[in-house]
């Protein structure tokens, strides 16, 4: 057995002598939040690298998601899904607007357009989709559905940095796209988000919610919460984006020597890279058919965890299933067949850019074993 543990991710951190720059500027200036030099300049410096217009820096991506509820003044009901991080959902209902689940495709994971139609009601005000695992919803899809029924569309982007389809940054479709670069993401700044947006006014809105509702020194025109990033999360976000690329491209391989390796191993699949899409490699979930593969997942998982490498159950439960949300007529069992199969089928394995060529073949052979 390795006796070191390896987990489902593990932080990408830049040299530490670079970090100390930055530190030893922020205690010279003594200017440690609100709106500073360096928080400024991450703004500008993610509008070129992500190919969007604006951004709003956020002390993390759950008050960015509440944010941007807010700053649309969504209200009432919101599609969404149920195969994703719970903070998803925990946003709407910090909002207090109702959830209103829908399943997933067969393909990618993410919402299901051609169920979305049927779920709309009166009450209905937008669509909250998540690109699941970094790979894009059908935005063009959701997109003439919310034409049609004039809804507005929040994506959950806090799976993706940087992908892009047919060359166009993804996180440019919907009204908002709100971003985790939370230390567990591919991009961190320990924790922190953002909000994406296309015009100044939204901005401007964003960037006043996010701070007490303050437009001026004595002007308060909502009210806001407090939900900046401050100078030093801000500072290492400058950072890691010199290392990002690098980072990507490692992960990329490593994604690449998953799918050789799971090749010919019956019972477990796995997610091949979409047409005309650019990925970011956030995470690698592989699927477990326990007729074919002889053991149920949740034995794989033990077996794995008892070897003493951490895979994760990405997404398991549903948000549909916790006791918050379960007795929502949308969250019944059995509505969301899709979604329900594959909670009960899936693993995340471990994937950083930093994992080694010998982890990797630790959980590869623990996987043939079985
Ligand atoms: C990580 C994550 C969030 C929450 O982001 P934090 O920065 O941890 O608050 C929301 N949605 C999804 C899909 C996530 O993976």
């Amino acid at each position: 057995m390795n006796n070191k543990p390896i987990f489902v991710t593990q932080p990408f951190l830049p040299p530490l002598e670079e970090f100390y720059e930055y530190i030893k500027d922020i205690w010279e200036s003594k200017w440690l939040t609100n709106n500073g030099k360096y928080h400024q300049a991450l703004e500008s410096a993610l509008c070129d690298y992500l190919g969007v217009k604006y951004i709003s820096l956020f002390s993390n991506g759950t008050l960015a998601l509440v944010t941007a509820l807010q700053a649309l003044r969504i209200t009432g009901e919101v599609i969404t899904t149920p195969y994703s991080f719970v903070a998803t959902t925990h946003s709407l209902w910090w909002n207090n607007i109702k959830p209103v689940f829908v399943d997933v495709d067969r393909s990618t994971f993410n919402l299901d357009p051609e169920k979305i139609e049927s779920a709309i009601t009166p009450q209905t005000t937008a669509i909250l989709p998540v690109h699941v695992y970094g790979n894009p919803c059908n935005v063009q899809k959701i997109k003439e559905i919310a034409d049609i029924y004039g809804l507005k569309v929040i994506y959950d982007a806090c799976h993706t940095f940087g992908i892009k389809i047919k060359g166009i940054p993804v996180l440019n479709f919907g009204d908002l796209s709100v971003m985790s670069f939370h230390a567990t993401k591919i991009y961190n700044t320990f924790e922190g988000g953002a909000i994406v947006c296309h015009d100044e006014p939204t901005k401007k809105r964003i960037d006043n919610l996010k701070n007490f509702g303050f437009v001026d020194e004595t002007t308060v025109v909502t009210p806001g919460i407090n939900a900046k990033m401050n100078e030093v999360q801000a500072a290492m976000g400058l950072l890691q984006l010199k290392y990002i690329n690098s980072a990507i491209e490692k992960r990329k391989q490593a994604t690449e020597r998953y799918r050789n390796g799971l090749n010919g191993i019956k019972g477990i699949t796995y997610m091949e890279d979409m047409a005309n899409v650019k990925h970011c490699y956030s995470f690698f979930p592989i699927f477990i058919d326990k007729d074919k593969y002889g053991k149920t997942r949740d034995e794989v998982y033990e077996e794995l965890r008892k070897n003493n490498i951490f895979g994760r159950r990405y997404f398991y439960p549903l948000i549909s299933q916790f006791p918050t949300y379960r007795g929502l007529e949308s969250a019944q069992k059995g509505l969301m067949p899709v979604a329900e199969e594959i909670t009960e089928k899936v693993i995340c394995l471990p994937l950083y850019a930093d994992l080694t060529l010998e982890d990797q073949l630790t959980v590869l052979g623990k996987l043939n074993h079985n």
